[in-house]
């Protein structure tokens, strides 16, 4: 019998998540409709992961030119031009955003381009040039995040965000960057290494809350060693534009003038004007939109995945909720993604890569953990006369000998942890763990040679 929607699913947003879950539906044979109101790819492609690791490639060559002269080659001083760069990035990331728009006609999907709305449950207004009313008879809302900023703080429409970050009409002399999390230290990161003065303002007592104490120390510790001014304890009062530049006030009454200022202070799911209270889907108490272990939100043929749920806000895990979803309402299969033991990478500079939790969590959670650690100045960085440090850290459940947190910080951390994350995830134990042989020579074999156990100066 035929249905009497236009679409068996109707997928709002074509980030990471919706992209996913449409495609794995279409190749069903469904009938899949995704509206798109900017970009096809979303946040990871056209405004997030890709282009901002580009712009860590691009921002490395500083610190890699240094460190040939240290291995005999002659270096003239490099210079770095912000336009080639962009021109380049731009013609990748379209070429990336063709291939998703391609993957998605191929699978069979119709590509509406326009801001969806919920008119009611089975209802989609698309808005724009190309306007119209679709009906669906399952919707799943993939519509991401979007920065978040102070709004009440004066003079915060002379700040940018992470969104603009990626095409300033040139690089800046002096940054200043707000906040403490992932987008801050990676951006401090990437403006240092390409020439810019940066600032780093963060309001707790080190940066990367969440993240494990000795990671947090080390990351602070080598971001000062690459030249980046990190600034803790303290928030802005104002912000006020000057011929000199955005003169900033902050709360300890210490002023700062920087030709720009980056706030980084968060991202919110974006759930505006979306018609949920319509439809009648609920939102939790962060503002999110409330789902169970399958992604169904409170309506029964409505699901959400991806930042807009706030689980854990990352590409991956969008991705692997899309696919859960359509695995499950259009194969038929009940597929859920597991939320533990998520890998992630920061890519400041240096990058971290963890996994699992950090020590005063471990220790909270199980009690006596035994921890082990190495702080080291890696061969090549010998070699060239250089002091920055790597930090690997390996925390184990006493009772059960299980390895419950892995951290690194030095370069190559993120594809380090990728390949530990499948131990870790399969519930490895200290013991299997050592009887890995090392891979020599490299920095990885520090992970699989750590011995003995850790004891704190003021312990020992
Ligand atoms: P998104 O990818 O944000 O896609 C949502 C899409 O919906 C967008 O294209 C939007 O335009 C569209 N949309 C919204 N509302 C509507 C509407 N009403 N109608 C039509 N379309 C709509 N994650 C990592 O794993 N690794 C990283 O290195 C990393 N780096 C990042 C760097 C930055 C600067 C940022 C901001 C994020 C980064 N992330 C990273 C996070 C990652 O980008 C997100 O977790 C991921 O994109 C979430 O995917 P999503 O499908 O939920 O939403
Ligand atoms: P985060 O939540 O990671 O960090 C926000 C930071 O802003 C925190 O340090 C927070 O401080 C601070 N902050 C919040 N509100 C204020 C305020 N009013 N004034 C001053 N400081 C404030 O957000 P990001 O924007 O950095 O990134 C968003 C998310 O995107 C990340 O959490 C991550 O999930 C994803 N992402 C992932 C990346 C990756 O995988 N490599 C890279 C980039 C983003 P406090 O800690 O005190 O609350």
């Amino acid at each position: 019998m035929a249905s009497k929607y236009d679409y068996d699913l109707f997928v709002i947003g074509a980030g990471s998540g919706g992209v996913r879950a449409a495609r794995l539906a279409a190749m069903t044979g469904a009938r899949v409709g995704v509206a798109e109101e900017y970009r096809v790819g979303g946040t990871c492609v056209i405004r997030g992961c890709v282009p901002k690791k580009f712009m860590v490639y691009a921002s490395e060559f500083s610190h890699q030119v240094k460190t040939a002269r240290g291995f005999g080659w002659t270096v003239q001083e490099p210079t770095f031009d912000w336009p080639t760069f962009l021109q380049a990035k731009d013609i990748e990331i379209a070429r990336l955003s063709g291939i998703y728009v391609t993957n998605l006609q191929k699978a069979g999907a119709d590509l509406l381009h326009g801001r969806a709305v919920l008119k009611d449950t089975h209802t989609v207004e698309i808005l724009g040039d190309h306007a119209r009313m679709v009906t669906a008879e399952k919707i799943l809302i993939a519509t991401g995040g979007r920065p978040t900023y102070p709004a009440d703080l004066p003079g915060i429409e002379h700040a940018i965000s992470s969104d603009e970050a990626f095409h300033l009409d040139h690089l800046p002399e002096s940054i200043l960057i707000v906040g403490g999390g992932y987008i801050a230290v990676e951006f401090a990161g990437i403006y240092a290494g390409l020439g810019s003065k940066v600032t780093l303002l963060y309001r707790g007592a080190n940066v990367l809350r969440g993240f494990d104490d000795d990671i947090r120390a080390h990351l602070e510790r080598e971001m000062e060693r690459r030249g980046i001014t990190v600034v803790l304890g303290c928030q802005h009062d104002s912000l006020e534009k000057t011929d000199a530049g955005i003169v900033s006030t902050l709360n300890n009454g210490m002023k700062f003038t920087s030709e720009q200022v980056m706030f980084a202070t968060g991202r919110e799911p974006y759930v505006k004007g979306l018609g949920l209270e319509t439809a009648g889907v609920e939102l939790n108490e962060r503002g999110a939109i409330k789902v169970d272990k399958f992604s169904k939100t409170s309506v029964d043929n409505i699901w959400a995945v991806g930042d807009v749920t706030d689980r854990i806000n990352l590409t991956p895990v969008a991705i692997r909720e899309g696919a859960a979803f359509a695995e499950t309402e259009f194969r038929n299969n009940p597929t859920t993604f597991d939320h533990d033991m998520v890998a992630t990478a920061v890519f400041s500079q240096p990058p971290i890569g963890t996994v699992g939790m950090g020590e005063a969590e471990a220790r909270k959670a199980y009690g006596p953990i035994d921890v082990y650690r190495a702080v080291f100045r890696p061969m090549k960085v010998t070699f060239y006369g250089g002091e920055e440090r790597s930090l690997m850290k390996l925390l184990v459940r006493q009772d059960t000998q299980q390895v419950v947190g892995v951290h690194v910080v030095g370069p190559d951390s993120p594809e380090m942890i990728q390949m530990a994350a499948i131990a870790v995830k399969m519930g490895v134990t200290k013991q299997q763990w050592d009887s890995t042989c090392a891979v020599h020579p490299t920095a990885a074999e520090e992970l699989v040679t750590m011995r003995e156990k850790y004891v704190p100066a003021e312990l020992g």
